[in-house]
């Protein structure tokens, strides 16, 4: 019997303890309350940067992006302002449920990022990053599952909506992603099986800051998403199958930020990256706690509100970059809000959010930095440059994590990847992109998420020590008794499960 057992895991996008806990003391979560009783759970340390594309990536081959070699949801390909979208085919390990697959086990995915194009036999609703209009797979499936056809990978993006369009949009999609999982998860073989439920992601990005700061009575309609997607989980949790365990997991958790950083303009001011534009009026965004431009230091020091409405007052500086957001707007979460146009002939660095590239050349094919030492030197400078940047207040430090990527990642893929790494639990930072429907308060991905398991092998009422995205799959395969991979950086979350004597 053991060769029998299954697992299926439930993403919950970008949810935290804190948010969690909160509407669990609120009442809101009923099953997830006693999913979490009846278990053993933790906080999920996730990739850095804590990035959807990525921190799937890393559950998905119990790999770091060093390994697994996605970093972003782009990465650059010729130039250094070349930027293309991430894909299945992108991921240069393989994943464990290919792994699952060998070895005749079933598996069905529904909603995970990076999956497109499918690279499995078996069922695949592919999710972000899905390019074209065909995101079942097999097709055939949205003939048995008609609920298929009203099925849609994201909301509709409008970057300036009503709040109560957006709640309803991502409630409805929620809900047809649940349908088609649940017909899917009745009716089909399945080993393992995967859910994701992206709504939590999406309206955090707009609604964090209230959710954790305001009472929650007056967040009703928001936290309605969360409660329809607590019935979907117990719904999963009451209908599994013999020999199951659940797994209840985010990629990343999420953080009320103070302000925004904006890299690639102190990058300019520091004189590594150039423009095009001769004529473009510069603003000290970057060094925000030295900002000669008074307008600009009000804007960051006072609201943020104030600073959305600020940024489009100077259109040459944050007009779109069509280039790039042409290429990606349909398939991605982010739209592109700072038409950089940068001189990559004359720039020898440039960052696309957390992440700093160096125009190296042989890497880039107007590669500026031709030699091992200036690449050292240029790498260490900056470095110890970000580190000491203070906030406005001259207290804190803007960034946590300001690190040369050969120390955070390993593997091969090492060498493709951004060359700095930054990470900032208090600033947004932001150089070509932002996350959709930002507007006024800044709230962005942090590092910790959650995990929960639950089931006949699982123990229960347990708080285990904090565990990482990498020990997913380890932990799958574990509960699904099979020999661990060779590809795993991760270790199984041994803590948590009933050993049999
Ligand atoms: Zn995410």
């Amino acid at each position: 019997m053991n060769n029998s057992k299954k697992v299926i895991v439930i993403g919950l996008d970008g949810v935290n303890w804190q948010l969690i806990n909160k509407l669990i003391d609120g009442g809101f979560l009923p099953n997830i309350k006693k999913i979490k009783e009846n278990g053993s759970f933790s906080s999920l340390r996730t990739t850095l940067p804590p990035v959807t594309a990525p921190a799937w990536t890393s559950f998905a081959t119990g790999a770091n992006p060093g390994q697994h070699g996605c970093f972003e949801f782009v990465t650059p390909e010729n130039d250094l302002d070349d930027y293309a979208p991430i894909s299945s085919n992108s991921i240069k390990v393989k994943t464990f449920y290919e792994q699952l697959d060998e070895i005749g086990k079933k598996c069905i995915l529904v909603n995970l990022p990076v999956s497109f194009p499918p690279k499995l036999s078996e069922i695949v609703i592919t999710s972000l990053l899905t390019r074209g209009d065909d995101f079942v797979f097999p097709k055939k499936l949205i003939d048995e599952i008609p609920e298929f056809t009203k099925y849609k990978l994201a909301p509709e993006g409008k970057k300036e909506r009503k709040l109560k369009e957006h709640i309803h949009e991502i409630r409805d999609i929620e809900q047809t992603r649940f349908k088609c999982a649940q017909k899917l998860f009745k009716n089909k073989p399945w080993d393992f099986f995967f859910v994701l439920f992206s709504g939590t992601d999406w309206i955090q990005h707009t609604k964090y800051h209230d959710l954790i700061n305001q009472d929650l009575k007056k967040n009703q309609s928001v936290i309605n998403i969360y409660q329809d997607i607590d019935s979907y989980l117990g719904w999963f949790a009451d209908n599994l199958p013999a020999n199951t365990n659940l797994l209840v997991m985010s990629d990343h958790g999420f953080s009320d930020l103070k302000g925004v950083f904006f890299l690639n303009e102190w990058l300019a001011k520091e004189n590594y990256l150039q423009f095009k534009s001769k004529n473009k009026k510069h603003i000290d965004f970057g060094k925000i706690s030295e900002s000669r431009d008074k307008s600009a230091k009000k804007a960051l020091n006072l609201n943020l509100s104030g600073l959305t409405s600020f940024m489009w007052k100077y259109p040459t500086i944050f007009k779109f970059a069509k280039k790039i957001y042409d290429k990606i707007k349909k398939i991605l979460p982010i739209y592109v809000d700072q038409d950089i146009g940068i001189d990559t002939l004359n720039s020898s660095v440039y960052s696309l959010s957390n992440l700093i590239y160096l125009n190296r050349k042989g890497r880039f094919s107007n590669g500026i930095i031709d030699n091992d030492n200036e690449y050292k030197k240029i790498k260490q400078e900056i470095i110890d440059k970000l580190t000491k940047i203070k906030g406005p207040d001259n207290k804190d430090r803007v960034f946590d994590v300001v690190a040369d990527s050969q120390k955070i990642y390993s593997g091969r893929q090492v060498r493709n990847g951004p060359d700095i790494i930054l990470y900032s639990s208090k600033y947004l930072i932001k150089s070509i992109m932002g996350p959709a429907f930002v507007k006024g308060k800044f709230q962005y991905h942090s590092l910790d998420g959650i995990f929960i398991s639950y089931g006949p092998d699982i123990k229960t009422n347990m708080e285990l020590k904090q565990n990482n995205i990498i020990d997913i799959a380890p932990t799958i395969f574990k509960l699904m008794n099979i020999e661990q991979s060779n590809i795993f950086d991760g270790h199984p979350i041994s803590e948590a499960i009933i050993e049999k004597v």
